[in-house]
């Protein structure tokens, strides 16, 4: 059984007040929640900030990007081992809006992802088809590419140590919300995908649903067999929208 998860992605959001504003509410209401995992994402400045107030509660915090080299004269980035040392456990890879604004592509975001691993840094690893490219039926073409652009260079036992997130771009942000059931038929297409080269891993890795999640369809989303949580922009800023989403992972 896989264990569900939610992962808030903060974006480019905060302060120093209303981060601890916000945590201090989110862990109050996730306290007694112990059977799902709970990851917010922070930009970088507030990373220190949140280990400081997270640390001994049962939120974890991570980070939104990193840079694919580990060291050097790379001005303006982040290294993958700066993140371990304020006590990271996650980062986001290859999100819709670092592909589409700063023009990441399937191999930089392999490159992340590798990267991150090697610090022992589980990545979460985005897909996700646009509106035209759904329209035109290439949903299934598009995240098996995105998917295949990791699998291929690293091989399957990777995802041993990674998260999965499909995010379709038509719901990142300003919704609407996929169906629970269109959700679903994306997220077995992409756990099949990866039964072919190794069922085991298939089995065990979990695959978030990302866009629009919110109180109202946080349930029904969690209740499909291959939804294993979600990663949450929005809803991730207050706690009375947050928490109740953990609730229902929980
Ligand atoms: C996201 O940022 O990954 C996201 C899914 O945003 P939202 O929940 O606002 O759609």
């Amino acid at each position: 059984m896989r264990r569900k998860m939610v992962v808030g992605n903060w974006k480019m959001h905060g302060s120093i007040k209303e981060n601890k504003a916000l945590l201090d509410e989110v862990t109050a209401g996730v306290r007694e929640l112990h059977n799902a995992d709970f990851v917010v994402c922070a930009p970088y400045p507030y990373i220190a900030q949140m280990q400081s107030l997270l640390q001994g509660t049962n939120v974890a915090w991570g980070a939104q990007n990193l840079c694919s080299t580990k060291d050097g004269a790379m001005t303006g980035a982040v290294a993958p081992c700066m993140l371990a040392d304020f006590g990271c456990t996650h980062v986001i890879v290859g999100h819709s809006e670092r592909r589409n604004l700063f023009h990441e592509t399937d191999d930089t975001a392999a490159a992340r992802f590798t990267v991150a691993q090697e610090v022992g840094l589980p990545p979460i690893f985005c897909m996700g088809e646009s509106r035209e490219e759904r329209d035109s039926d290439w949903t299934e073409y598009i995240v098996g590419r995105q998917l295949d652009s990791i699998i291929r260079r690293f091989g399957p036992q990777v995802l041993a140590h990674a998260v999965l997130a499909y995010e379709p771009l038509w719901a990142v942000g300003t919704g609407p919300d996929a169906t629970p059931e269109e959700a679903q038929d994306v997220h077995q297409f992409l756990r099949q995908r990866i039964a072919r080269c190794d069922a085991d891993i298939a089995a065990k890795v979990r695959i978030l649903y990302g866009g629009s999640v919110t109180p109202a369809n946080a349930s029904q989303l969690f209740a499909m067999p291959d939804i294993d949580g979600g990663l949450v922009g929005r809803a991730s800023l207050t706690a009375k929208d947050f928490v109740p989403i953990c609730q229902a992972a929980n």
